[in-house]
């Protein structure tokens, strides 16, 4: 392509708006523009690499037995009001009419619409066990749109859903789709962690999250020094004074014995439902009221286990055994609690009725911390409590904890058959009875993805790209357009190369070379071929972006050197 006639508008300076890298080099190489906040548009050269990661990510999918589908973005109310999420997920969820007022949601994820879907097309365990995904874009109202593509408010994401009739079926997709995504962000040269995302309950395995490690990360990972353990600390962040939480530490929490504490399978008689590895329910006095928690994790605590952790009726069992407030437990956008009206709440975190929060235990005494750091909330502290800090002995017995920033592009996650449940799909199991599908999601941010790789390839110069995602293959650069010998030396290259299949930027603008060389490094191209005074001896100069190196190398050899 010819850089003349591109859309490759670079920048001298970038708003102030922008404060992070991967922000300021997007925009200031032009390979995205601002339409509104949270909303961008990729020109030629971002879009091109979205491309590549949109392949690696496919790539691996397919592998996976995994079946791209396309859904859309409006999606009818209802099925949000079924799920219950058309209330959870408050002022996230982007909502519109249509001409006769029927209401709508643009898409901030599918559990709903592909819970509808399969659930109206397969009938029987037959078809079973199947993973569908799309590439799409999501849209999600952030209170605070930010850091360019890492946080906006339309986004890319590949979101895949598993459907299976048992819960060994989900444990091996989710351990496929799992190696899957490693090889996702080891393709894309990143260096991340898979982190145990359920923070509260830590040793948890029904939910992960891929993080690339970065200082401008808005999640904090303990990690173990000595072995794989990686967990999202899910800690408040320092936020801005006026958005400071509402703290009240180390309030007074009183582990008690409760009188009508019933076992868990009880418990799971009294919903109707079997029970679910895991889930825990805990109960504690604050002062003269009780809380009740529910987590899940490997750890005992009180003799309570629930089917469902999200389940709105475990909260109504809390209720009739005159346990009043609540503390709970969820994971992000995908778990809310509905909590009754006459349910007091004290950890609340905006989004009515919505709370969530976390709580787990291991020998060291039990953990409190919220789930979601954008929000308001109380924290209320067990005596014994404190968050896990660094320096700490290793949960796995192995190592001394250590912090790290992360950006989250990627969630995989068993959901089991909360929404089938809600959306009552079903199909017949292997006994011939009807059953509800037990789901898994998995999600990743592929524009957020981009950004995250510029996080962790870049200088002062610019941004340079792994092989795997760099826009073009070669940048070549005529430095004279007004030498004719330099000129033919360049289309004879420009030729050649792609005759052989090369990818060629060929900056053939009336630019001074200081520009040309500048634009160069800013965009990132690897491999540079640069046209200069030696074309009459039939030498160009070659440059590589990433290392530095140098050398003047004749045209007949050029093609072999890069190969
Ligand atoms: P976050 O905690 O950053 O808000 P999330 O947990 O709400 O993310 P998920 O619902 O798990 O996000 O969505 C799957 C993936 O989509 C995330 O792992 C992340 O990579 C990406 N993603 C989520 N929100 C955004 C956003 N506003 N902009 C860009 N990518 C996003
Ligand atoms: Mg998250
Ligand atoms: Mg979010
Ligand atoms: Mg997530």
């Amino acid at each position: 392509m010819r850089q003349s006639n591109m859309l490759i508008p670079t920048l001298r300076e970038v708003p102030k708006e922008a404060d992070i890298p991967s922000h300021q080099l997007l925009l200031k190489a032009g390979y995205i523009r601002k339409l509104a906040s949270g909303v961008y548009n990729f020109l030629p050269l971002g879009k091109r690499v979205l491309r590549k990661l949109e392949t690696i990510i496919r790539e691996e999918m397919d592998r996976t037995g995994a079946q791209e589908i396309q859904m859309p973005s409006l999606q009818p109310a209802e099925l949000w009001e079924a799920s219950g999420r058309w209330e959870t997920m408050g002022l996230e969820l982007m909502r519109l009419n249509d001409r006769h007022e029927r209401k709508f949601a643009l898409g901030a994820t599918h559990e709903e619409v592909v819970t509808s879907l399969i659930g109206d097309e397969i009938n029987s365990y037959k078809k079973l066990p199947l993973t569908v995904y799309q590439i799409q874009n999501k849209f999600r109202d952030e209170k605070r749109p930010r850091f360019g593509l890492l946080r906006g408010r339309e986004f890319l994401m590949k979101d895949a859903y598993s459907f299976h009739e048992t819960y060994e079926s989900l444990d091996e997709a989710y351990n496929r789709l799992f190696e899957a995504y490693k090889r996702v962000f080891e393709r894309c040269g990143l260096n991340f962690r898979a982190v145990i995302a359920d923070s509260g309950a830590m040793g948890g395995k029904d939910t992960h999250e891929f993080m690339v490690l970065s200082d401008i990360g808005e999640d904090t990972i303990a990690y173990s020094d000595q072995s794989d353990y990686a967990a999202n600390v899910e800690m408040a962040p320092v936020l801005p004074t006026e958005e400071k939480p509402k703290t009240e530490p180390n309030k007074s929490l009183e582990k008690i014995e409760t009188p009508n504490a019933k076992t868990m399978q009880e418990v799971a008689d009294f919903l109707g439902h079997s029970l679910q590895e895991g889930m825990k329910a805990i109960m504690f006095k604050v002062d003269d009221r009780f809380v009740m928690v529910v987590t899940r994790g490997d750890h005992e605590v009180n003799d309570v286990k629930l089917k469902n952790l999200f389940d709105a009726k475990f909260i109504e069992l809390a209720t009739e055994q005159e346990t009043i407030d609540v503390v709970g437990a969820g994971f992000g956008s995908l778990g809310p609690i509905n909590v009754p009206e006459d349910v007091e709440v004290i950890a609340d975190y905006g989004v009515q009725p919505l709370v969530n929060a976390s709580c787990g235990a291991n020998e060291n005494g039990y953990h409190f911390r919220n789930v979601t750091p954008d929000h308001d909330f109380e924290v209320t502290q067990y005596a014994d409590v404190r968050f896990i800090e660094e320096g700490d002995p290793s949960p796995d017995g192995h190592g001394t904890i250590q912090f790290a920033k992360g950006i989250e592009v990627g969630h995989v996650f068993k959901l089991g058959s909360l929404y089938a449940d809600k959306l009552n799909a079903s199909f017949l199991n292997q006994e011939g009875r009807a059953q509800t599908y037990i789901m898994g999601c998995y999600g990743i941010g592929v524009s957020r993805t981009l950004a995250s790789v510029v996080e962790q390839f870049h200088d002062e110069q610019g941004m340079f790209w792994p092989d795997s995602l760099v826009p073009f293959d070669v940048h070549m650069i005529n430095l004279n357009m007004k030498k004719d010998e330099q000129v033919e030396l360049a289309e004879t290259v420009y030729t050649n190369l792609q005759d052989q299949a090369f990818d060629v930027l060929y900056d053939d603008r009336q630019e001074r070379a200081g520009v040309k060389f500048n634009d160069s490094d800013l965009i990132g191209i690897t491999h540079r071929v640069t046209i200069g005074k030696r074309a009459n001896e039939g030498y160009v100069e070659y440059k590589n972006r990433k290392t530095g190196e140098q050398q003047d190398i004749h045209v007949d050899e050029l093609v072999s050197f890069l190969k």
